[in-house]
């Protein structure tokens, strides 16, 4: 099982293809309803506001729109928490890519996976709190580290 845990809110894992994406800081193409709590997409709220300003809830008329994402001081989403932990627990192989690991509890996700048996790979362009646990740390962008781990893993 192969599967993504992040703290991104742009659906851009979801545009590269991959399949199971657990955002643990919600969703910027999903809007809520803060009265009624009914969600709809994104981009059908954006088309609205050509006939309608305010946009208006579909379901119960309110005008109080939010993306779907967490604000500061908003708690997770305890499913896609509990979800993230779960795939940590049962995973071979972790790689965290461009997180400081100092914010909790995202941070404490892979400390669960190596508690369970994973080996821990760390890509960082600075240390991390969680270094001194993983198996690999290699330092540098993600935009540079990741395509020639790509090119290296598909020249195997
Ligand atoms: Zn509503």
């Amino acid at each position: 099982m192969i599967a993504v845990v992040t703290q991104n809110t742009d659906g851009l894992h979801q545009d590269a293809g991959s399949r199971r994406v657990i955002e643990l800081h919600g969703s910027g193409r999903t809007v809520q309803c803060i009265e009624c709590g009914s969600r709809e997409t994104r981009a059908e709220v954006q088309a609205r506001l050509e006939v309608e300003m305010p946009p208006r809830c579909k379901m119960c008329g309110g005008v109080f729109l939010k993306p779907t994402v967490v604000l500061f001081g908003e708690a997770m989403p305890i499913p896609a928490v509990e979800e993230a932990f779960a795939l940590a627990k049962a995973a071979d192989v972790m790689l965290v890519v461009g997180s400081s690991l100092v914010v909790y509890p995202a941070a404490h996700i892979p400390s669960a996976a190596v508690d369970h048996g994973a080996t821990l790979i760390v890509v960082n362009a600075e240390p991390t709190p969680l270094d001194r646990i993983a198996e690999v740390v290699i330092r540098g962008s993600a935009g540079e580290v990741l395509p020639e781990l790509a090119t290296l893993t598909s020249a195997v």
